[in-house]
């Protein structure tokens, strides 16, 4: 099915052919009729499924014409994300004379102002800075008719939802809602059956499963050699994109120095940097000035950056769902990738819990020609030794294939 068939605009499928989508995703596939129809919908599914265009190409159908107050609000927890999403919503709304505009923490008002008073019809916003505008009086909702709700976990885990509720009560009663999110924990729940109206659900594949297109690696190795292995990883993968995903700040700039004293052009994502830093950062890697991106989980969440072919966890996410989030980054929209996992002695129980989470074995491998010292891992699932995982491979493998080779690794 084409995007034609759908019933858009003709201004919003230039939108769509400008950005050179040929086919829909299951998720637009589904959800478009859905929200064209007026329903509120429950979208189930991660960032990298194509969830910003099942929910913007219909909204913006229906919006038609420019006019002063925003219609349509999407509320999204970071403010790369937020300005991600803006920038998406702004390219599908090329061709109409619809206006979008992004508010979010960090950055002065002044320019916020102008763009709320000069008028606009999409509104993307962090929770805080959105509430602090209304409270300004610099902002209404009160013509708001269409409502997302955007990584709605994600805005649980950092505590938003009080912010997200009164900003709810500011919008009529009488609009339609969408909310969007890769689990449905209890306290969501609890917001949707306050906020939304007989919502229909949309889930795309499993909840737990991450991009088939991922291939997953475990790295054994003694905590002493992480660095090291880090290092010799990216000396041999053959690799266009890197993040790298520690565990806390403090770890990430440190990765981040030690890599660039390796002479690798980093840059680093994390809540501690300005926000002109953390954009410096993102256009950088995006635009390929950098080749590895160093990044904690609260940074990375959501973000939309464009063929990363290789995710590093150097550390072990202590959260489940922050794997598969962190994997998101890669194989996203049916490209392929790698996830690449060090462990150590103390994170046994936490990949054990990620296995569980994702329902599958993560074989274990040795880098080829990597001095390793041992480490009591390696002993792991030998027969006749106490099994600390149960089922899947046995044993490490020494791991020529993926994306090695002898040689250096690609120069831009
Ligand atoms: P999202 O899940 O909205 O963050 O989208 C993930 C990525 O998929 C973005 O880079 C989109 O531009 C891209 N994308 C979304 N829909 C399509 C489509 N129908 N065809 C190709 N790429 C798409």
């Amino acid at each position: 099915m084409a995007f034609s068939k759908f019933g858009l605009s003709p201004a919003v499928l230039d939108g769509v052919k400008a950005m050179g989508y040929v086919d829909p995703t299951p998720i637009q596939l589904r959800a478009i009729p859905l929200i064209l129809e007026g329903q509120d919908v429950i979208g189930s599914a991660q960032t990298g499924t194509g969830k910003t265009a099942a929910f913007a190409l219909p909204i913006l159908t229906k919006l038609e014409r420019h006019q002063p107050s925003p219609r349509l609000l999407v509320l999204e927890p970071t403010r790369e994300l937020a300005a991600q999403v803006e920038t998406a919503i702004r390219d599908f709304a090329r061709f109409t004379d619809l206006r979008v505009a992004v508010v979010f923490g960090g950055v002065g008002y002044g320019r916020q102002m102008d763009e709320l008073k000069r008028g606009l019809d999409v509104l993307v916003a962090t929770p805080g800075r959105l509430l602090d505008h209304l409270g300004r009086g610099t902002c209404r909702l009160d013509q708001v008719q269409h409502l997302v709700l955007d990584e709605a976990d994600r805005m649980l885990d950092m505590g938003f939802l009080p912010d997200v509720k009164r900003i709810i009560e500011k919008c009529p009663r009488q609009r339609q809602t969408m909310l969007f999110s890769a689990t449905i924990p209890p306290q969501i729940e609890t917001l949707i059956q306050w906020a939304m109206k007989n919502p229909q659900t949309v889930e795309i594949g499993a909840r737990r499963t991450p991009a088939e297109t991922v291939k997953h690696v475990i790295y054994p190795v003694a905590d002493a050699q992480k660095t090291d292995l880090l290092l010799a990883l990216l000396d041999r993968v053959h690799y266009d994109s890197v993040i790298v995903f520690c565990r806390t700040k403090h770890g990430a700039d440190r990765v981040a120095h030690l890599l660039k004293r390796s002479n690798h052009a980093v840059a680093v994502l994390h809540s501690n940097r300005t926000q002109s830093e953390r954009e410096h950062a993102l256009r950088g890697f995006r635009e390929g000035r950098y080749e590895v991106l160093v990044a904690t989980d609260i940074a990375a969440r959501g973000l939309d950056i464009a063929d990363v072919s290789h995710v590093i966890n150097y550390d072990v996410p202590h959260h489940p769902e922050d794997y598969i989030h962190r994997i998101g980054r890669t194989g996203r929209a049916a490209a392929t990738g790698d996830a690449f996992t060090l462990m150590v002695a103390e994170d046994s129980k936490h990949v054990m819990a990620i296995e569980r989470f994702i329902s599958q074995k993560i074989p274990r491998v040795k880098l080829e020609n990597f001095d390793y010292r041992y480490t009591a891992l390696f002993e792991e699932d030998k027969p006749g030794q106490p099994r600390g995982y149960s089922g899947g491979a046995r044993g490490v493998r020494v791991h020529g294939g993926y994306h090695f080779a002898p040689g250096r690794r690609r120069r831009r």
